[in-house]
């Protein structure tokens, strides 16, 4: 079998590394056929300080709109949190067309294709990690990152070449990272989470503020 070529950018829009991943987009774009249905790609500054790592597109949210966080449950509470504290230039994100601007912030996925039930597998999370290390080792300008939730704080941790087990992920937890950034944790923004109340708009603005803090 010929060797996948190796990952050298953050983002190609006909990636179809991941077989089960690829074969799930084309069932999903034959049903929806309006749906973007592809690798999302990052959005915001290419040269911000502040990168956000999420999990993965949801079906009718980044997987339907082509922008991270958008079209569902979990855009709303990130959007306005960027808002007030200063890292986007409106509280809301409606679609990948309207004018919306991050400021010194980017948004990418640890897993930048929708995965069946939400659930990438481990290979898959691996894979893709390989965009997210390209996007780290040439991202010089970044200082901050955010995790939202344990897959994207773990895809982190080794897109850096460290040990998951020297970092746990623990909600508003901080870990230092070579090359002075460091790395804060909060419960994903999901529906499940801010439903539950697992994560209120009080514990994320705690985390928000203390980025905004370290970066000011
Ligand atoms: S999840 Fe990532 S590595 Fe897998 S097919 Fe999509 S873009 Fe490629």
């Amino acid at each position: 079998m010929k060797a996948a070529a190796p990952i050298e950018s953050s983002y190609d829009a006909r990636c179809r590394r991941c077989t089960r991943l690829a074969a799930f987009l084309d069932q999903v774009k034959a049903e929806h056929p309006d749906y973007f249905c592809g690798p999302v790609p990052p959005f915001g500054d290419p040269s911000a300080r502040f990168l956000i790592v999420g999990l993965a597109p949801g079906l009718h949210g980044a997987n339907r709109t082509g922008r991270p966080f958008t079209g569902d449950w979990c855009g709303p509470l990130l959007y306005s949190s960027l808002y007030r504290y200063g890292f986007a230039t409106r509280p809301e994100s409606v679609s990948a067309d309207d004018d919306l601007a991050l400021l010194d912030c980017r948004i990418t996925n640890a897993v930048k294709c929708l995965p069946p039930k939400n659930k990438p597998e481990l290979s898959e999370i691996r894979t893709c990690t390989g965009y997210l290390a390209w996007e780290l080792g040439h991202s010089k300008d970044v200082r901050v990152i955010l995790a939202l939730g344990t897959i994207a704080h773990q895809a982190v941790v080794e897109a850096f070449g460290l040990l998951r087990r020297d970092y746990p992920f623990g909600h508003h937890q901080r870990h230092r990272l070579p090359g002075q950034i460091v790395l804060f944790n909060s419960y994903h923004v999901s529906r499940y989470n801010t439903q539950t109340k697992r994560l209120t708009e009080s514990m994320f603005h705690a985390v928000l503020g203390d980025v905004r803090g370290l970066l000011a």
